[in-house]
């Protein structure tokens, strides 16, 4: 589903990421992980379409993300590290509207019904944005683009700042919507959290893919 195929990109001649090549296959959940200045960033933004790669490629689903990103951002869910919500609205106005923008109208039943899927019930439903936590807003997050039939989720850091309990129900939901069939890649500097969630692992340094391995069978701690 997610393919990135030999893929390089400097700026002013620096190299961000070297001759990068993985997958994501659709139930799968990977962590990229990587100190500060691996490469991370660079690689969601090829992904996203804002970035173009010098050479390779970056598909979803066959659909190349730089000469074709209007078509495949329609497949991705983005949730960044601090997820932008309307404060003044409540989670599902929020909802409301981003599925409305989407193109996409869904009865107040339904809305209710994808919040309370993604973790969200009754503060969502009267409290403004502005009060919730990260973990919160980035549930909202995760229910717009469940709400979009997005294929593809995409997070930047999305346990950073979560306490544990959170970032236990963060874990939750992104393996619940993997076996719904969803392609998920996270970009991450946790590696604890990253194997208690991902079923797969590429560590990236200085732009290059050093290391890859599965985690099935894997626990944090271990
Ligand atoms: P990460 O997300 O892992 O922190 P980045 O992709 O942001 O890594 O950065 C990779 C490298 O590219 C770093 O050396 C960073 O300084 C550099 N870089 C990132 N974005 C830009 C940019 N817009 N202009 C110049 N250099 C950049
Ligand atoms: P992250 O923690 O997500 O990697 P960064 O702090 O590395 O974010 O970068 C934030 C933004 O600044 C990104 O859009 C990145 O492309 C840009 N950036 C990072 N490094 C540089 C740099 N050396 N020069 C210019 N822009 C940069």
């Amino acid at each position: 589903m997610i393919k990135i195929d030999n893929t390089s990109k400097s700026y002013n001649g620096k190299s961000a990421v070297t001759g990068l090549s993985l997958s994501v296959r659709e139930g799968e959940i990977y962590g990229l992980l990587g100190p500060n200045g691996a490469g991370k960033s660079t690689t969601l933004n090829m992904l996203l379409g804002f970035l173009k790669p010098d050479t390779g490629t970056t598909t979803l689903n066959h659909v190349n993300t730089s000469t074709d990103a209007g078509k495949a951002r329609e497949m991705i869910g983005y949730i960044p590290e601090n997820v932008n919500l309307y404060p003044y609205l409540t989670g599902i106005e929020n909802l409301y509207y981003f599925c409305k923008l989407a193109g996409r109208d869904y009865t107040t039943e339904e809305l209710s019904g994808i919040l309370s899927d993604c973790g969200l019930q009754k503060e969502a439903h009267h409290k403004k944005t502005s009060s919730y936590s990260k973990g919160m807003r980035q549930k909202v997050g995760i229910a717009i683009a469940y709400a979009k039939k997005a294929k593809v989720y995409l997070l930047d850091e999305p346990a950073s700042g979560l306490d544990p309990l959170a970032s236990n129900e963060l874990s939750a939901l992104l393996k619940k919507l993997a076996e719904e069939g969803a392609a998920i890649l996270m970009a991450s500097h946790d590696i604890f959290r990253v194997r208690e969630t991902c079923s797969r692992i590429g560590i990236l340094k200085n732009g290059i893919l050093v290391k890859e391995m599965d985690t099935a069978g894997v626990t944090a701690g271990e």
